[in-house]
């Protein structure tokens, strides 16, 4: 499907969907599938979509999974407020309001790829090594699922079963207090994989300091880098202007959330240094 059609195709109005399944993976982080065909259809890793809790809020979302044959799509949520708390607490059979998919997302570039995951930020990473191993277009793949904690490592059992049947890919988890994997940072796993093999590209997914410290390494070791950024999305269409990134501009919902090296080099304003609130007060990192 090209561009013109796909954008035919988007959902604009929040369409009720029912969940099929609630899997909660640590005690804050739930991944809620839905039935959603129309969304599957068109929608692509690093790509997010609006979801609406009728009587709390609507809230941006990656997605976690694409399934474009069974027509599901799944979000992880992090239970942070009103919203995420919300979408937590439904079951299967319930159902949220869905409009979307939004804005752009990961292009599919390197063949020595490193996939860097903190918290939640796995979620659209585990939907695009999805679409890499469909594919079959890469030599190797190293993932990084960075966490505070070994409870908090989102999809690391999932992860590790894929390497177990796939020799090119190669999990790290990485622990802020080391109860699992490597004790330390997400950027400092990264330096250690950059220093000792090849890499292509690298897409991280995270915090944003944990991203502007990624950025520091591929900068330094001239490694192209996608990253996911979030900042308050309101409209997601590009229309209100809430999510605009400094001093370019940029419409996070509709030229992001995915931007790469070049792109972060010019946003270097406010990347890793400062984000909105809703009423646009500047929020340091
Ligand atoms: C493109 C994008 C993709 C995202 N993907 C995921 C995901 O896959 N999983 C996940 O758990 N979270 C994701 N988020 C963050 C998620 O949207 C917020 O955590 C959620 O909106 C918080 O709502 P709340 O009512 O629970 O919390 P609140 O108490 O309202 O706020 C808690 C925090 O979330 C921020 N926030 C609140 N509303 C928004 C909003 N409309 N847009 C952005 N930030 C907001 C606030 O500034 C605050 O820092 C994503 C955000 C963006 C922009």
């Amino acid at each position: 499907m090209n561009e013109a059609n796909k954008s035919d195709n988007i959902v604009h109005a929040p369409k009720m969907v029912k969940i099929t399944k609630v899997i909660q993976e640590n005690p804050t982080v739930s991944s809620i599938e839905m039935k959603a065909p129309n969304i599957a259809r068109i929608a692509e890793p690093g790509q997010f979509v609006m979801v609406w809790c009728p009587g709390v809020d609507e809230a941006p979302m990656g997605l976690s999974i694409i399934d474009k044959e069974k027509g599901i799509i799944a979000i992880t949520v992090e239970q942070v407020g009103e919203a995420t708390r919300a979408v937590c607490s439904k079951k299967a059979g319930d159902f949220l309001g869905i409009r979307g998919p939004y804005g752009k997302g990961f292009a599919l570039k390197g063949k020595k790829i490193v996939a860097v995951g903190g918290g939640y930020g796995m979620a659209p990473l585990r939907a695009l090594i999805q679409k890499f191993l469909k594919l079959n277009i890469f030599d190797t793949i190293d993932v990084i699922i960075a966490a505070k904690t070994k409870e908090q490592l989102v999809f690391l059992k999932e992860m590790e079963k894929l390497a177990e049947k796939n020799s090119r890919i190669f999990i790290q988890p990485c622990t802020d207090d080391g109860t699992r994997g490597m004790k330390g940072l997400a950027h400092q796993a990264l330096l250690k994989i950059v220093s000792e093999k090849k890499v292509d590209e690298v897409y991280a997914v995270g915090p944003e300091l944990m991203l502007k410290k990624v950025f520091e390494i591929t900068e330094k070791h001239g490694i192209e880098l996608q990253v996911s950024l979030t900042r308050y999305v309101k409209c997601a269409i590009g229309l209100c202007g809430q999510c605009v990134l400094d001093p370019t501009g940029t419409i996070l919902c509709t030229e992001g959330p995915v931007f790469n090296s070049n792109k972060l080099r010019e946003i270097k304003k406010c990347f890793g240094k400062y984000t909105r609130d809703a009423s646009g007060q500047k929020i340091t990192f």
